[in-house]
């Protein structure tokens, strides 16, 4: 009997033996394409001389110092490298160990902000519906995914969500993608008025969202109105850029795409590749001094905080995603993927909606097309299409985002940044198996 407590418990996984490029390989010798980088982490594929290499260099020279007592050379080196790439105004970065402490940083920081300015009546977080911003209590609480939260609601903070920018399923007949962005952007003033004018902290939100929604990038001007109420009412902008940040977009960051200025960014997954588990928030100059100048002590941190074999991970990460131009690979990829998606799918009878950017694409299964309506949740459709592809050595991510309160369908590809066009290829066959199979 396996003593681990597994991911689900009637699960039965089989065990990776190794990886190698954008394959992967079990105990049995069976060979899996990473079509989504596990959740959208393996950017670099596997086995990266050069991150592997690193890890090892800094091993050599020492594992882990406390930063109650040290800073170290990788730690500082990766913070100077992300800060003359990040938007803006940002100017720090406090290493953690993944997403979700990354998110869980950036909104005790956006509180403690407003309390050292003396505006401690700010205690509301505004995020959307359908979004998913990890898995601890802070982090839980400000995704607007109801089946995630539901057995923790009694103890999360409470969090008010406005609708997703989510125009295949909100633009209304006759719309254009920009009153549309307008329309949805605008309900983030109309909460924060109901809420009390000086009382939200941070908006949050994902510039492309992932897990939940599969995918789906906002329309033109949507950001720009969003960064425009923030300001009116001087609340802070998050973004959550650990799913579709460092590169997955083609760009570094995402929001670079939607030309907005965050106060604070969370990153992870990509920026560790998977070879070492570590994320980091980045917030602005402004945000710093006011902690600099008052308390002078952000009251947070983990025992993994900056990480020296984490950091000099994600710094070779870096290396490779920007010296290698594995960035401007993704941009230049994905396109490609998705034109072959769309070539074989496009007209599939149960795929509504191909998507996204970058090498972050989504499929969005429903029952019928012209309707838009999804399969009944029971038969869920994306677990059924996760195992055909799975077991055909395809590895896709199934998501069932919530559809008018229902389950919904959908594929997250996120394959690694070095695949050649006949992976791509295999993607799509190994795709059509499932569907044939599924759908
Ligand atoms: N935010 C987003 C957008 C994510 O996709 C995830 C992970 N799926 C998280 C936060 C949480 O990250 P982690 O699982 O590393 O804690």
């Amino acid at each position: 009997m396996s003593h681990i407590f597994p991911r689900h418990c009637k699960a039965n996984p089989p065990v990776i033996a190794r990886g190698e490029g954008v394959y992967l390989y079990d105990q049995s010798g069976k060979q899996y394409l990473d079509g989504s980088g596990g959740a959208a982490v393996s950017c670099l594929g596997h086995g990266d001389a050069q991150v592997t290499a690193a890890i090892k260099a800094q091993l050599d020279r020492v594992a882990f110092a406390h930063t109650g007592f040290f800073t170290s050379e990788p730690a500082e080196q990766l913070a100077d490298a992300l800060i003359a790439r990040a938007p803006e105004g940002i100017e720090r970065v406090y290493l953690v160990s993944g997403g979700s402490e990354a998110m869980e940083a950036a909104l005790k920081l956006a509180r403690q902000y407003f309390v050292e300015r003396g505006e401690g009546q700010r205690r509301h977080v505004i995020a959307r519906r359908q979004s998913y911003h990890g898995n601890t209590l802070g982090a839980l609480a400000t995704g607007g995914n109801e089946w995630r939260r539901a057995p923790f609601a009694p103890l999360m903070v409470e969090t008010s969500h406005i609708a997703p920018c989510y125009a295949y399923r909100g633009q209304q007949d006759g719309e254009s993608p920009e009153t549309y962005g307008l329309r949805v952007a605008d309900e983030l003033e109309t909460e924060i008025k109901r809420l009390g004018e000086d009382s939200v902290f941070a908006f949050v939100a994902e510039p492309v969202v992932g897990a939940t929604l599969g995918a789906v990038a906002p329309v033109p001007g949507y950001f720009k109105r969003i960064r425009e109420i923030c300001d009116r009412y001087g609340v802070l902008l998050i973004l959550d850029e650990v799913m579709c940040g460092m590169g997955r977009t083609g760009t570094l960051f995402a929001c670079e795409q939607d030309g907005v200025r965050p106060d604070i960014i969370a990153v992870a997954k990509g920026l560790g590749a998977g070879y070492q588990p570590i994320g980091a928030m980045l917030c602005s100059g402004a945000i710093y001094d006011t902690i600099a100048s008052g308390s002078g002590f952000f009251q947070h941190g983990h025992t993994y905080v900056g990480h020296p074999t984490t950091a000099a991970a994600a710094l070779a990460v870096l290396q490779r995603l920007t010296d290698d131009g594995l960035v401007n690979r993704a941009a230049e990829m994905g396109d490609r993927l998705k034109t072959a998606l769309i070539e074989a799918f496009g007209d599939h009878p149960h795929v509504g909606d191909i998507r996204g950017r970058g090498l972050f694409l989504g499929l969005e299964i429903v029952q019928d097309p012209d309707s838009k309506a999804p399969f009944a949740p029971e038969l869920a459709k994306n677990k059924a299409l996760k195992k055909a592809a799975f077991e055909a050595g395809l590895i896709c991510y199934p998501m069932g985002g919530t559809i008018d309160g229902r389950r919904g369908d959908h594929i997250l590809l996120a394959p690694p940044f070095i695949l050649e066009d006949q992976h791509i290829d295999e993607i799509v066959g190994k795709l059509q198996i499932a569907f044939d199979q599924c759908l």
